[in-house]
């Protein structure tokens, strides 16, 4: 029928209303930043970098596959080497340019070392876009408890399949 659509919709537009004054489950805004929803295990915003130990050994073994594969080609991976020359499995600069960044999450999905994982924060404004959005090694590391605590499922999943590697 002609309308009927339109007619569902609005039906739901007015039931919500209504319930929403008995039940905030049917609310669909809240007051933030005093209030704020509870974001999905897989909300993401940007990658960040996860360490174990301390913030100097990341994961990261420098192997750039994630600068190559990022559309936008917003990471950028310097690899350190010893005073050899002989470069190293970790990077010495690993800077991620977040104002040029899409949120795709191809980065995390290709890196072989669990290294990169996207974040949830969203808090992020700033007055300077080309130097405060301009994420460093030292500004992308955080803990693996950070992680477990933003994704826990999926940092559940990664410790199982690296205790199984590690076997
Ligand atoms: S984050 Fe992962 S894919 Fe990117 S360079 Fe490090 S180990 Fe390689
Ligand atoms: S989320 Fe996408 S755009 Fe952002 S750094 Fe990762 S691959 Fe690049």
């Amino acid at each position: 029928m002609y309308g009927l659509g339109v007619l569902k919709g609005l039906w739901v537009t007015i039931k919500n209303f209504t319930l929403s004054y008995f039940t905030r489950k049917r609310l669909t805004t809240v007051q933030y930043p005093e209030e704020r929803i509870t974001l999905s295990e897989h909300a993401r915003t940007f990658p960040i970098l996860v360490y174990d130990e301390s913030p100097d050994k990341l994961r990261c073994v420098a192997c750039e596959i994630c600068a190559k594969e990022c559309p936008p080609k917003c990471i950028s991976i310097v690899r350190a080497q010893d005073e050899a020359g002989k470069p190293l499995k970790q990077p010495k600069f690993f800077d991620i340019d977040y104002s040029v960044c899409m949120n795709c999450g191809i980065c995390e999905e290709v890196c072989p070392f669990d290294s990169i994982y996207m974040d949830r924060q969203f808090e992020l404004s700033a007055y300077e876009r080309s130097e405060e959005f301009l994420y460093t090694k030292d500004r992308l590391a955080k803990s693996a408890e950070y992680f477990s605590k933003i994704r826990p499922e999926t940092a559940k999943k990664v410790e199982e399949k690296r205790k199984a590697k590690e076997k």
